[in-house]
């Protein structure tokens, strides 16, 4: 568990009006305050990321990383990776960030962890790393990348989010 805390909301989103905050089971909550007709209460979850390692065939130490072009932390090095869509399992996600980030198909994916990812400054994330087999396509960089490399795990780049870090080791090691 940890302490961090989504942004606070205004309104209602079901209904406009405005929030109040209620206890349940001695936790605080926000919650709509018509607590007669509408009744929401903000049960916040936790959003699914997923990312994707690629050795390279010709170095099997040496992964895919791509240089990230956007906010937060353009112009650090991350893994193919993204948050899953909404009913999306985290497999299909990380085979469509794969296609959408770097242009790649991969026939086999093998979850190598799951990890509490804290290192965006916005959201935390129950982050789901996969390795990728039977890897088909060119990699190329999509808007979301600056560029793309292989990098050996021993000496990675400056990466973006810690857990992925964390992932890497756990596979190599
Ligand atoms: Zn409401």
């Amino acid at each position: 568990m940890n302490t961090f805390k989504p942004p606070t909301y205004k309104y209602c989103p079901m209904c406009g009006k405005g929030l109040t905050e209620i206890k349940v089971n001695g936790e605080a909550y926000q919650a709509c305050s018509d607590r007669t007709a509408c009744k929401w209460i903000r049960w916040e979850h936790t959003p699914i990321t997923v990312a994707v390692i690629i050795r390279d065939l010709n170095n099997p130490e040496r992964i895919l990383l791509v240089k990230r072009n956007n906010e937060p932390f353009k112009g650090l090095w991350s893994l193919p990776a993204g948050f899953a869509e909404y009913g999306e399992m985290p497999s299909e996600a990380a085979k469509r960030e794969l296609k959408e980030e770097v242009g790649l198909s991969a026939s086999h994916l093998k979850l190598i962890g799951q990890y509490l990812e804290s290192s965006h400054p916005k959201t935390f994330s129950i982050l789901n790393v996969f390795a990728a087999e039977g890897i088909t396509g060119n990699a190329s960089p999509s808007d979301d990348a600056e560029d793309l490399a292989y990098y050996s795990w021993k000496s990675l780049p400056k990466m973006a989010f810690a857990g992925q870090v964390l992932a890497i080791d756990d596979f190599f090691k």
